[in-house]
């Protein structure tokens, strides 16, 4: 079914989409009535009620043909209705996941800071309790969603001179918040149909009954939520290979040079070989990291090797892909350019790969038994 709605309702307008830097506000709608914005949440509270795997083989999918639109799918599932499900209180997932799901509100996530990007726990947003309200203070940045959400997950320091990570609560505070300001839409290299938005709190205050999760235990609801959004996020990487690989293996079939298909040439085998291979791999990494999650076992260094391989893999194979199409690749005219252009942001956000790697080796080193 998903496959189907990417084939024939997304990949026509995935192009002018991305061309008008424009919210695809119509997928988005229709997402929402297919299932997808909140496939894990359990049916009781409006959604799919899916495990772990069938939300990363409807990721896959989406992205295949769409990143963007593959990108707005993932922030609503993984980064928002997930730690609301897991950390929110009865009254907080009754009267939010039915909207995020059933009722078409959109999800953002902030996190990051002008000054708090990989070092997370360096934020300086701060929210302090004026009687039955807090009063939260600060900027926020690269928040995808945010331009067009009714809901944001965020997090600001609640005990101000607690070190580090510490001293840090989650919030969920509707976007219309008093002083919760957009301030600007950035212009990006990929996934140009997402809003990438800056956002200020100015004595913004919402109700005290905001507070996602225990008091200052902000930083665990932000990595653990990170943990699956990397699972998502490597499933966007791995469709981007895929879409990738398939328009190159298309391509290779048809076009001809030398009076021979292109596909006759050792070096253009290889590539595909080597694409088609290396998709395999990413999807058993990803698959194991979602059955692990499935099945309540620790998966944070196998969601991190997925996501610092699958989005290493999303970059190369759309480069060899521009490669096979030669200068048409260079084109607007195909997707690869597309693709090559997301691909790169699968490398940054929700963790760079040098941050999956230093996940990896701290647990590699911890675990370790002489
Ligand atoms: C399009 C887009 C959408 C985004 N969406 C969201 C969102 O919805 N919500 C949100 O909260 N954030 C979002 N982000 C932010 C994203 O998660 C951060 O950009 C990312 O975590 C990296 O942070 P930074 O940009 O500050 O880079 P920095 O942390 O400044 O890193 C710069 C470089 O230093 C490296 N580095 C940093 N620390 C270490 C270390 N300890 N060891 C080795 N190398 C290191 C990094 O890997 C990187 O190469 C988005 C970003 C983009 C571009």
């Amino acid at each position: 079914m998903v496959a189907e709605f990417a084939d024939k309702e997304v990949a026509p307008v995935a192009q002018e989409y991305d061309e008008a830097e424009e919210f695809p506000k119509d997928l988005v709608l229709k997402m929402y009535d297919l299932g997808l914005m909140g496939m894990m949440v359990p049916g009781e509270y409006g959604g799919g009620g899916t495990d772990t795997l069938s939300y990363c083989i409807a990721m896959e999918e989406i992205n295949r043909v769409d990143a963007s639109l593959g990108t707005i799918m993932s922030v609503n599932n993984s980064l928002v209705c997930d730690p609301i499900l897991r950390y929110g209180t009865e009254e907080q997932k009754k009267y939010y996941l039915p909207k995020l799901t059933d009722q078409k509100w959109l999800g953002a996530y902030a996190l990051t800071e002008p000054w708090s990007g990989s070092d997370a726990g360096a934020m300086k947003s701060t929210a302090v309790l004026d009687g039955d309200e807090w009063i939260l203070n600060g900027q926020k940045i690269f928040v995808t969603n945010a331009w067009h959400a009714q809901v944001l997950v965020t997090y600001a320091k609640t005990e101000p001179d607690a070190p580090r990570s510490k001293g840090i609560s989650a919030f969920v505070i509707p976007t219309d918040a008093p002083g919760l300001n957009k301030v600007r839409k950035e212009k990006k290299m990929g996934i140009r149909a997402t809003d990438t938005t800056a956002l200020e709190f100015e004595d913004c205050r919402v109700p005290k009954e905001n507070l996602l999760g225990k008091l200052n235990e902000g930083f665990k609801v932000a990595l653990s939520t990170l943990d699956g959004g990397r699972i998502g996020i490597a499933c966007q990487a791995l469709g981007i290979a895929r879409g990738a690989y398939e328009a190159s293996l298309q391509y290779a079939k048809e076009r001809e040079q030398f009076d021979q298909t292109i596909s006759s040439f050792q070096a253009i085998q290889w590539k595909l070989a080597d694409m088609a291979t290396e998709i395999d791999a990413a999807r058993l990494l990803i698959h194991r990291a979602a059955y692990l999650r499935d099945s309540d076992t620790k998966y944070t260094k196998e969601a991190s090797m997925a996501k610092l391989f699958a989005s290493d893999l999303a970059v190369r194979a759309s480069r060899e892909a521009v490669q096979i199409f030669g200068g048409y690749g260079y084109l607007r005219d195909f997707p690869v350019e597309r693709l090559y252009r997301d691909a790169k942001i699968t490398e940054l956000y929700e963790g760079t790969s040098e941050i999956q790697r230093l996940v990896i080796a701290r647990r590699l080193l911890r675990d370790y038994q002489p």
